[in-house]
């Protein structure tokens, strides 16, 4: 008899996740939460300790011909300590598990490496260990990084009730027209290698794409503010695919506004110059790391006037589906998006 074989793209990154943690039951007293959030919840006694890896792949997640090796090393760090914060925890430590072929020299390695220690001393990190391994399929960057959080501080993807605020921090959207950017220059590159990449009007959307910041500052500021969110997540996959996330593990539906999503001025003229639409980059393009999270309405007052936190919609009850309002007053339903590696 023929073995059953089922392709990956038929379940997708998350249907893999789901049938991955489906058996597996925590048998630490002190496991307190696994698979399924931003980062693990483990209890360290007064206090929880909060664990995320992410992995950063050549020719998946970055292309070496555009992305220099040492934003490289800073984003791989940026990247986890912005799970860390998702969960409205401090990151501390991380460890670094690197696979390289001789393809690389001792001097690109120190060259990650240097972007790692960067993002260290900026984020405050401890590098206290890792792995290295030889690779056959090109450069990959593997982190964990450990945190820590007051146990009555802790947010999780599963806290949001009807009617609280949804907010997102920073912008939206910049990251993936930077990458469009680069991909488009490197093909015409590819084409005519006398031409010279026009990359002057896309500064900040290049630097969206490469050294995406982890928003330590706004934990800082929800922690001033004595709020704790009721639910949070970081943007990792664009704002349709964390809404989703939000929606299924608070048992919610979601109310969002076009016209409130933050887009940045530039960013709508760039998004015209490359013949792509701002929302669609905001909704599904990723990669901007900002966080998205919310808060019961007591707390709005607090945050309204804050810059770098935008209100976008709110939370409703699970019947009510997850929608985006366009500017035109139509109510379209908020769909997952398929898996873009396989
Ligand atoms: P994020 O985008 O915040 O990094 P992911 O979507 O990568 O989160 O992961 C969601 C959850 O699934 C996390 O709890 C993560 O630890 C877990 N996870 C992802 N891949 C695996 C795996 N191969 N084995 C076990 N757990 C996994
Ligand atoms: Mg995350």
């Amino acid at each position: 008899m023929k073995k059953e074989r089922t392709e990956i793209n038929e379940l997708g990154e998350f249907g893999l996740i789901d049938l991955i943690s489906k058996d597996i039951k925590l048998k630490h007293k002190n496991s307190v939460l696994g698979i399924g959030d931003d980062a693990a919840i483990l209890d360290a006694g007064n206090e929880y300790l909060l664990i995320s890896s992410d992995m950063l792949i050549e020719n998946v997640h970055f292309d070496l011909t555009y992305f220099p090796l040492k934003h490289l090393g800073y984003k791989a760090v940026a990247v986890n300590i912005s799970d860390i914060c998702a969960m409205n925890g401090t990151a501390n430590q991380i460890t670094v598990n690197i696979g390289i072929s001789n393809r690389f020299s001792v001097e690109a390695i120190q060259e990650i490496y240097n972007g790692i220690k960067e993002a260290c001393e900026e984020y405050n990190i401890d590098l206290v260990g890792g792995d290295t391994c030889s690779s056959t399929s090109g450069l990959i960057l593997s982190i964990t990084a450990i945190g820590n959080c007051k146990k009555d501080n802790i947010v999780k993807r599963t806290g949001a009730k009807p009617n609280d605020i949804i907010c997102v921090t920073g912008n939206l959207g910049a990251a993936f027209l930077g990458l469009k950017k680069l991909t488009i220059e490197k093909k015409l590159f590819l084409e005519d290698s006398n031409i010279k990449p026009e990359l002057k009007d896309f500064q900040y959307a290049i630097q969206r794409q490469m050294t995406p910041k982890a928003r330590i500052d706004i934990i800082n500021k929800l922690n001033e503010l004595k709020i704790v969110p009721t639910s949070m997540i970081d943007i990792s996959d664009g704002l349709a695919s964390e809404l989703l996330h939000i929606s299924k593990m608070s048992k919610v539906g979601i109310n969002v506004f076009e016209d409130k999503i933050p887009i940045d001025k530039e960013i709508y003229n760039l998004a015209e110059k490359l013949n792509l639409n701002p929302l669609l980059a905001a909704f599904n393009g990723g990669e901007d790391y900002e966080l998205l999270f919310t808060i019961s309405q007591k707390d709005f007052e607090k945050v309204k006037d804050i810059n770098e936190i935008t209100y976008i919609g709110y939370v409703q009850d699970i019947n009510k589906g997850n929608y985006l309002v366009t500017k035109a007053g139509e109510s379209i339903e908020i769909e997952a998006q398929g898996w873009k590696h396989f």
